[in-house]
């Protein structure tokens, strides 16, 4: 019997083993002293388990469900940004942001820089004004989510 042959019957019960794997178990051991070391370590575990040297973890469920319900309500408030702000803030951002956009072709350097550089300008120029459109939806949404669902009934 090798070494790790017999480190693998460490996990089942002797018992259960063939009487010929008992035999070459033992016969290892009697002459291998790390493995016999180690099945001494693993033998005293499980007679220290089978003790009941550790106590029952205490049951803390009927505490965390008591607080679940209590919590339950104010669930939703809880990732809502404190202090908030108002509709009337975001659409006068929003409004500020879109104004920013749309006089933005009607700069003489926009053309300009736009008539040298082609496509090539208008392709970044497109990504950034889609990424602060869809974060500004994104902020909005995200932050009005109770709001939107009441209204749209989802
Ligand atoms: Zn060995």
């Amino acid at each position: 019997m090798k070494c790790h042959t017999a480190i693998d019957t460490v996990y089942e019960t002797e018992e259960a083993l063939p009487l010929k794997t008992r035999t070459a178990l033992a016969f290892h051991i009697l002459f291998c002293g790390r493995c016999a070391a180690q099945m001494n370590r693993y033998r005293q575990v499980r007679a220290l388990l089978q003790t009941g040297f550790f106590p029952p973890a205490p049951d803390f469920s009927d505490h965390i469900m008591e607080r679940i319900y209590a919590e339950e309500g104010s669930g939703e408030e809880a990732f809502e940004i404190p202090g908030g702000i108002p509709t009337r803030g975001w659409v006068i951002v929003g409004l500020v942001v879109l104004l920013s956009f749309s006089t933005l072709f009607f700069g003489s350097d926009f053309t300009r820089v736009a008539m040298d550089q082609g496509a090539s300008f208008l392709l970044p120029l497109g990504i950034t004004i889609g990424i602060a459109i869809t974060g500004y939806g994104a902020l909005f949404i995200g932050s009005h989510l109770k709001e939107l669902s009441e209204r749209f009934k989802l």
